[in-house]
């Protein structure tokens, strides 16, 4: 069965004669899979992450992880938005392992793990450093290596990168692929570049253009890497 179902999922916002943002998803996700929703701005693909997220709810439709209707955040969900949201009175290490402390699991047990990730990602030299002396790039890497702490089985990015220049970005993609093939998560990943989804994912699901008619019922599967 598909981790993630969703079938004729809608989305109005401000009530009768509000914006549709949202109209009739029809979509499963394997385990596993790294699937892109790709299309422009205004189509609804913040808005089905969040719903998948269990930050937001559908106003119509049945949208399911596990067979469970969603209705609140996931227990092991990892999420990555668009604003990286690091804490800045806490080093890169400490901000890492913030996932740890609110799962309430001994800090001892992550530690070794934030370390390992950090430096996948290039900043093993910069653990005990404060984020408001970090890069733009450097930061969200630190997001994203928070958002795997827990290895979470579901991974939820909305345009992680979108703020960053095309050189760190694409630096980023390969990390995160690389950390995928490693950890074989289920990712969503929210984009409207089509080069950035072609990369990433084994699979591309376009969205829009026309708001209120979110979902072309193109999905092309694409091989794995
Ligand atoms: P995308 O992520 O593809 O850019 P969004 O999901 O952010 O698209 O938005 C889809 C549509 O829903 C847009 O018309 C947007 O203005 C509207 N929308 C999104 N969030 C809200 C909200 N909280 N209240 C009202 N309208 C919203
Ligand atoms: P931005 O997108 O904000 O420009 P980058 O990640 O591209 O951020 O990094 C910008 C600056 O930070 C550069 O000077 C780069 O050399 C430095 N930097 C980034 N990552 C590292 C790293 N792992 N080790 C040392 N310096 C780094």
């Amino acid at each position: 069965p598909p981790l993630i179902s969703a079938s004729g999922v809608a989305k109005r916002f401000g009530g009768p004669g509000g914006t549709l943002a949202l109209d009739g998803v029809t979509l499963d996700i394997r385990r596993g899979e790294f699937v892109s929703l790709l299309g422009p701005s205004g189509c609804g693909k913040s808005t089905f992450l969040r719903c998948l997220a269990g930050l937001d709810r559908p106003t119509g439709g049945r949208l399911t992880l596990e067979g469970v209707p969603i209705t609140a955040p996931p227990a092991e969900l990892g999420i990555a938005l668009q604003r990286d949201a690091l804490l800045d009175w806490l080093d890169v290490l400490d901000n890492v392992l913030l996932p740890a402390e609110f799962a309430g699991a001994p800090r001892a047990r992550h530690t070794a793990r934030a370390l390992e990730l950090l430096r996948m990602v290039g900043l093993g030299e910069f653990v005990h450093a404060y984020p408001r002396t970090l890069s733009g790039g450097m930061r969200q890497r630190v997001a994203i290596c928070r958002a795997l702490l827990m290895s979470p089985p579901l991974l939820l990015m909305d345009e992680p990168f979108g703020a960053l220049d095309a050189l760190t970005r694409d630096q980023l993609n390969v990390d995160l692929r690389k950390l995928w093939q490693a950890n074989r998560m289920t990712v969503v990943f929210v984009t409207h570049s089509i080069a950035e989804a072609l990369f990433l994912s084994t699979r591309v699901v376009l969205f829009g253009p026309r708001p209120g008619r979110p979902v072309d019922d193109v999905t092309l599967d694409l091989p794995e890497h």
